[in-house]
């Protein structure tokens, strides 16, 4: 029913747009619910919802009306029909897999992979990070030519991966057309060793070699990598002679980055090198106060100052505090106060002694039903990914562990691993409720 709804609205659309349009904006769309007015059409990323909305949300509604289907309000919403596929081939074939990954990037656009929540317009200046936003902001005026690479580091959770998809974010939007490819220096690893495996390191060349505008996050995760290396050396070449701009984050400096190669290290320096450092108190609070604004909340001034006191080091945290504080409140029908906010964020940051590593990891293995060695193992099934992140994360934020000791824990050599599994949780708790439950349950049981 719903289906042939769609298909008759897209029948219609694709006599009145170009042909080009239409493939590009409405391939893999479908409708995810039509009821008292209200249409809700799933589309494949950020970007295509963004286009649609601007351009086309009122064409699609004529449309309805026109097959008598009266909507009145229709939203879109980024729906996981084609991501899936993507998986599917991705484990079928690496070719496959480009294909696709080309064929959806369509004429402009590039993987769905920048969040358009990272913006310069939410990104709170201070003096730590000042610099690093100028130099940002330099880059999107003349993308290629100023600052090439642009290389910024600094600690974990203050901001990079934040910047520099603002950067991505921004020159897309600016300059249409323009192939913006972001990506984890994780994802280049491992869709490069798969490349190998599947024959088709030829594709993955191309893929990324193609690209205006590369970003790589965390590029010290390439250390060690030897072939990896010598593959984002010719991709770096091949994009800086054609003066494509790249930008590359890290947490520490290319000099500190162990066992990259000389050849790569030098590379990294010819353009701006650039650090992010730890926020002062004022910056800590003017993000306090822009990240409540943002969820329609005023934080009282002695509230905000005791956050900004309490968590100095990682925005990431300060954030993750502040949406505890507004999130007990929103479900009790609190408003943020010293008393409320003293005893949430300090009960949570004392940690019972009796919990041991063993534990948590038992507890989720448990509450998934898989085996603990599942966790401990190599696998990389969605079934046992999700749960062994989710005990990283356990393991931070209830045991406060360092990234290489989580990682020791889990049998892993390498703490990126566990800073990525870690960061992965806390940002799908964010907007995911099923997994916070999930989390509150494994952690009750642990504690009870
Ligand atoms: P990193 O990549 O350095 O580990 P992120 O960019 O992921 O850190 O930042 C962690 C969180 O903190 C994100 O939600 C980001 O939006 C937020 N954040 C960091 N710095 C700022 C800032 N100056 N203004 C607003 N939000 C910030
Ligand atoms: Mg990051």
């Amino acid at each position: 029913m719903k289906e042939d709804i769609w298909q008759s609205v897209l029948g219609e659309i694709e006599l009145s747009v170009s042909r080009g349009n239409f493939s590009t904006w409405f391939k893999n769309t479908e409708l995810i619910s039509i009821a008292d007015g209200m249409a809700v059409v799933g589309v494949p990323n950020v970007f295509i919802k963004h286009q649609l909305e601007i351009k086309f949300k009122e064409l699609v509604i004529d449309v309805f009306k026109k097959l008598d289907q009266p909507v009145s309000a229709l939203t879109f919403e980024i729906s996981g029909k084609q991501s899936s596929e993507l998986e599917k081939k991705k484990s079928q074939n690496g070719d496959e897999l480009f294909a696709a990954v080309n064929q959806t990037s369509g004429v402009s656009s590039s993987r769905p992979s920048l969040n358009e929540k990272y913006t310069f317009e939410s990104f709170v200046v201070g003096s730590s990070n000042d610099l690093a936003f100028a130099a940002c902001q330099a880059v999107v005026n003349n993308p290629g030519k100023k600052y090439n690479p642009l290389f910024v580091y600094g600690g974990s959770g203050l901001g990079k991966t934040h910047l520099i998809q603002a950067v991505g974010n921004e020159i897309r939007n600016r300059h249409l057309g323009t192939r913006v490819v972001y990506l984890s220096c994780e994802t280049f690893v491992n869709e490069f060793l798969e490349s190998i495996r599947s024959k088709s390191t030829r594709k993955f060349s191309e893929y990324y070699r193609s690209a205006d505008v590369l970003i790589v996050d965390d590029i010290q995760f390439i250390a060690s990598k030897t072939a990896t290396q010598d593959e984002f050396f010719h991709t770096f070449n091949t994009l800086h002679q054609a003066n494509k701009q790249i930008i590359i984050s890290s947490d520490k400096p290319p000099k500190a980055i162990p066992t990259l190669e000389e050849r790569l290290r030098s590379r990294f320096e010819w353009g701006m090198t650039i650090d992010i450092q730890a926020p002062d108190f004022e910056t800590r609070y003017a993000i306090l106060v822009t990240k409540a604004q943002n969820h329609g909340v005023e934080l009282p001034h002695d509230v905000t100052e005791y956050l900004a006191n309490l968590i100095q080091s990682n925005v990431r945290e300060l954030e993750g505090a502040l949406n505890q504080l507004l999130a007990f409140c929103e479900m009790r029908n609190l408003k943020p106060d010293l008393t409320i906010t003293t005893n949430l964020i300090n009960g949570s940051r004392v940690r019972p002694k009796h919990i041991s590593p063993k534990q948590i990891i038992e507890h989720t293995a448990r509450y998934y039903s898989i085996s603990i060695s599942d966790i401990l193992g190599p696998k990389r099934d969605k079934e046992i990914v999700m749960p062994r992140q989710v005990a990283m994360y356990l393991l931070r934020s209830e045991l406060h562990m360092s990234f290489p000791k989580i990682s020791h824990e889990l049998g892993r050599k390498d703490h990126t691993t566990a800073i990525h599994s870690v960061e992965k949780i806390e940002k799908t708790l964010a907007f995911d409720q099923t997994i916070r439950g999930v989390v509150q349950e494994i952690k009750d049981r642990v504690y009870a």
